[in-house]
């Protein structure tokens, strides 16, 4: 199907004239056609206004009728073939195998919270009967479930044209939560918002679902970004992108009239932490192992490993050695956009000229103009500890090794991390006392703590946590990945002492076939 460069305005397909913009080949810098069209502030207004319509209708219908909308997606952008994998690698010059993966990721997700759905304990259905003779005063009855807070605006991702962006985690989640949604596409790669698009407007003609569930909104600069944030109608925001437009957004959702929560995702350079025994066990696969993680998709993860700490000794060099050697014969890759190359090669110029730096390994030369190259830098800890401000993301496959002098040096310089999404141990069983002493000190850092693995790889499950403190995420106590990523779209209400026909089904007395807590006891 040829692509329109139409905007999808409550599920009607608008064409807006005037000037475009169109999507740019990653791997060359020309433009792609069609042109795609910039919202007006009229389509904000219409989009807003119709998601706000559809809340109440789409919010109350069964659960099973959401979870059949989200399969539906998940189908139709599966049926898109070729053309959607196709069209992502032209705008974002990833490699098909990695796009086709993505799309694998996309529909599952999307599978996945039709489950969560279905086994509806994300309600936290709970039930405390009245005790009416209680003394000295009586208990009144009382009854909770989560609500959907209303209309959501998702901000699509760059580095996950597909799995986090149009329909992608926060989608599917607000989707799930029963919020309708406004996505802002991501102006990399507006071809394949498109295709997705159609896909999600087709699936909710199929299953019957309220016009104004689902928006996608192009823009040119900030304005329609930031016309969605500060409508009175939208009440959370789905974001992933840089530090930069993660806080513009945080600060104008709070200061509307009635402050609304931004869910951002926005930098984090995943310490990995390479433990004495590790180390003397297997230097050389760590060093390996490393610069493949750090390499892939050209280092454009949000898990990148970009902070290497370890204690120095003949071991450590054992690591420099290999994984200057890989890094040496990595090949250059195509990066995302023209604008985050430049961010990437500007990031690797501030460090080579930082006096406490020193360059270990470049990657091979870069083979185009967006083509980034893969590099190694090293300090020691007591320069980090002097100057904390090396540890910034710099966006690509860059990593810096700080070789710390003793076990204390490297809490110090742990303790000035900002927040992050992981921290990585590679320990060797007589590392354990050490990953004992480190581990308070990690959670309080990072969402996710993994041994003897690589950040970069993202299990969608229940049990995932792809969060983290400021700045990794804009609020550490919630998930963008795994099912748990609903409760960013939910709240809490109680209900008491309502008369049985006001209660929602979840919360009569009686077989409900959800998990509840009644009386402080779990019942299935
Ligand atoms: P970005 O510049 O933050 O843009 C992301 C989205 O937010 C885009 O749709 C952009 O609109 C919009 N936006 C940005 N600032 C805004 C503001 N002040 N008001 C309203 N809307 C705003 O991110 P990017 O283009 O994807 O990449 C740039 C940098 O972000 C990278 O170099 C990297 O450092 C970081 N990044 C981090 C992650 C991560 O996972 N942590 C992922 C991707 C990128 P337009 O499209 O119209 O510009």
């Amino acid at each position: 199907m040829p692509l329109t460069g139409e905007l999808f305005v409550a599920s009607k397909r608008v064409r807006r004239d005037g000037p475009g913009f169109r999507a740019v080949a990653a791997a060359t810098g020309a433009e792609i056609e069609p042109s795609f069209s910039i919202a007006t502030t009229d389509d904000v207004e219409t989009a807003a206004a119709a998601a706000e319509a559809a809340f109440p209708i789409y919010a109350n219908l069964p659960r099973e009728e959401r979870a059949k909308f989200l399969e539906a997606i998940a189908e139709e952008i599966e049926a898109l073939g070729d053309e959607l994998v196709e069209r992502a690698m032209q705008e974002s010059g990833l490699p098909q195998a990695r796009l086709t993966g993505e799309r694998g990721r996309t529909a599952g997700q999307l599978r996945l919270f039709a489950k969560e759905l279905r086994l509806g304990d994300y309600l936290r259905a709970r039930i405390d009967h009245a005790i009416p003779d209680r003394a000295p005063a009586p208990k009144p009855d009382l009854r909770l479930r989560m609500v959907p807070l209303g209309p959501v605006t998702v901000f699509g991702a760059s580095n996950f044209p597909l799995a986090f962006s149009v329909a992608g985690g926060d989608t599917a989640a607000a989707l799930a939560a029963g919020c309708p949604v406004i996505v802002k596409g991501h102006s990399a790669h507006p071809g394949t918002s498109e295709l997705v698009a159609g896909a999600i407007t087709r699936a909710a003609e199929k299953t019957g679902m309220p016009q104004g569930v689902f928006s996608l909104i192009n823009g040119a600069g900030n304005s329609v970004g930031s016309a969605l944030v500060t409508d009175p109608r939208i009440k959370a925001v789905g974001f992933t992108g840089s530090r930069g437009g993660g806080t513009a957004l945080m600060k104008l959702a709070q200061n509307r009239p009635v402050p609304i929560p931004v869910y951002a995702e926005m930098s984090s350079i995943n310490p990995v932490f390479l433990l004495p025994g590790a180390l003397t066990a297997k230097a050389e696969a760590l060093g390996t192992g490393f610069i493949a993680s750090l390499t892939m998709g050209a280092g454009q993860f949000c898990t990148n490993p970009g902070l290497v700490l370890a204690l120095e000794g003949p071991d450590l060099d054992r690591f420099v050695t290999a994984a200057s050697d890989a890094m040496c014969g990595a090949p250059s890759q195509v990066m995302l956009t023209p604008g985050i190359h430049k961010a990437y090669t500007s990031g690797v110029a501030r460090w080579a000229s930082a006096p406490a730096l020193k360059l270990l390994a470049e990657g091979q030369e870069p083979s185009g103009p967006t083509s980034g190259r893969g590099a190694l830098f090293t300090m020691t800890g007591a320069d980090f500890i002097a100057d904390p401000s090396h540890a910034e993301e710099v966006f690509g496959a860059a990593s810096l090794l700080v070789r710390c002098a003793s076990i204390e040096e490297l809490i110090e310089v742990v303790k000035l991390l900002e927040g992050q999404l992981t921290a990585t141990l590679h320990l060797a069983e007589d590392d354990t006392a050490l990953a004992q002493q480190l581990l308070p000190v990690l959670e309080r850092l990072a969402g996710r703590i993994l041994a003897n693995g690589w950040p970069t790889g993202v299990e969608v499950t229940d049990a995932q946590v792809h969060g983290g403190p400021f700045p990794s995420t804009s609020d550490g106590r919630s998930t963008s990945v795994g099912t748990l990523a609903i409760e960013r779209f939910l709240r809490p209400v109680a209900y008491q002492d309502l008369p049985a026909a006001l209660l929602p089904a979840e919360l009569r007395d009686g077989e409900a076939g959800i998990p509840r807590r009644v009386d402080g006891k779990p019942t299935l």
